[in-house]
């Protein structure tokens, strides 16, 4: 007797679609990064060298560190509420987090103060996690989502957060903006295609062939977070892959073993980002009356924050070897070379609009 192969995600999407029709983009990444069992945040472990990508936390704790130390400074400047919720949007492994608290130990007042909490969809992350989190002196409480989080001041931290959130696609051709979807060639395989209708309510001006990304769920969660920093008090730190202006390109992209593939082929087994769209984000914020700062390069905020001091008072101790990894890793977070985060990755803050600066960033100017 053959034994029947086990279902895919790629067979559970292909069935959808024979039955219902192609799929926008946007419900095709949702599946794929999030399906309860097969999804790839959910059933995988994604980190790391034996992974499939490496992130700013996992490259080196200076970067967690200096994210405490903003939190704990911007604590204190909206007023230093005596109880707030330090919020983590997809924490993956916990490194960042537990950086953050280990350095934020050096402001008594604030370390005494967080409630951690942890927004996650996969139980498998959620898990290491908690191990991450174990000696940290904090017991995090974690939800699914952010509305699950009781009211009050709240510090959000978020990175590499926003890019994993599904996007629709749009294309501009002779007759109009037509929005893309995934559907099924004729030898029954996942292929991108066009929706017969035009959107009429798209109205960007753009040449013929260019590509619109739009993120619901990413305009939807900053629009809260923002509203509920001005509501309840509290800060936001975005940091992620992206762009400063709304632009029309293609970036959606899939990752799997450190190599780029194609983000059809296997659902639920690769990674699916596309790069954030900050204007459309600092809108999202800004429409709520929060102030919105930067966003400025990555390398720079950390420069601003004193990361080259963090450097310092690390290789004062060390090995040869050991003084040689932390350049090394101070080059990747804050350089802006090929293959180096500083100037790829940008950061962005939103607080109420009474804290005219925040740390690592110039004055905001108003929107
Ligand atoms: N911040 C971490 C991990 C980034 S990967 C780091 O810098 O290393 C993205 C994280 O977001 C993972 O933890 C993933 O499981 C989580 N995630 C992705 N989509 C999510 C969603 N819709 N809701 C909640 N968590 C999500």
């Amino acid at each position: 007797m053959i034994e029947a192969r086990e279902r895919t995600l790629k067979d559970d999407i292909c069935e959808i679609i024979a039955d219902e029709g192609p799929m926008s983009l946007e419900r095709y990444m949702a599946f794929a990064l999030t399906h309860p069992t097969k999804g790839y945040y959910t059933s995988r472990n994604p980190f790391g060298a034996d992974g499939d990508f490496v992130t700013a936390p996992e490259i080196s704790q200076m970067f967690g560190e200096l994210i405490g130390l903003w939190a704990a400074e911007i604590w204190s400047q909206i007023g230093a509420p005596p109880r707030v919720r330090l919020v983590e949007l997809g924490p993956g492994r916990g490194v960042l987090m537990a950086d953050a608290l280990r350095a934020a130990r050096a402001a008594p007042d604030f370390f005494a103060a967080i409630e951690v909490e942890l927004v996650e969809a996969s139980d498998l992350l959620a898990a290491q996690q908690g191990a991450a989190l174990a000696g940290s002196g904090k017991t995090p409480s974690w939800r699914k989502s952010l509305d699950e989080i009781p009211a009050g001041p709240a510090i959000f931290i978020a990175n590499e957060f926003f890019d994993a959130l599904p996007v629709r696609q749009f294309l501009k051709t002779a007759q109009g903006w037509r929005e893309r979807l995934v559907g099924l060639d004729p030898d029954g395989q996942l292929a991108f295609g066009l929706k017969a209708e035009v959107e009429p309510y798209i109205k960007a001006e753009a040449q013929q062939g260019a590509i619109l990304e739009l993120g619901a769920a990413a305009h939807r969660l900053m629009t809260r977070i923002a509203a509920r920093i001005v509501t309840d008090n509290g800060a936001a730190l975005i940091i992620d892959y992206g762009y400063g202006r709304t632009d029309f390109g293609e970036t959606l992209q899939a990752v799997k073993a450190h190599q780029f593939v194609d983000p059809l082929a296997e659902p639920g087994l690769a990674d699916l980002t596309t790069h954030v769209d900050f204007s459309a984000l600092a809108r999202a914020a800004a429409s709520t009356n929060a102030l919105v700062h930067g966003p400025v390069e990555q390398g720079e905020f950390l420069k601003e924050l004193g990361i080259f001091q963090r450097a310092e008072m690390l290789k004062r101790n060390a090995t040869p070897q050991q003084a040689a990894a932390v350049d090394s890793a101070l080059a990747r977070l804050a350089g802006d070379g090929a293959g180096e985060m500083g100037a790829l990755f940008k950061a962005m803050a939103v607080t109420r609009r009474s804290l005219k600066e925040a740390p690592g960033f110039a004055p905001a100017t108003s929107r």
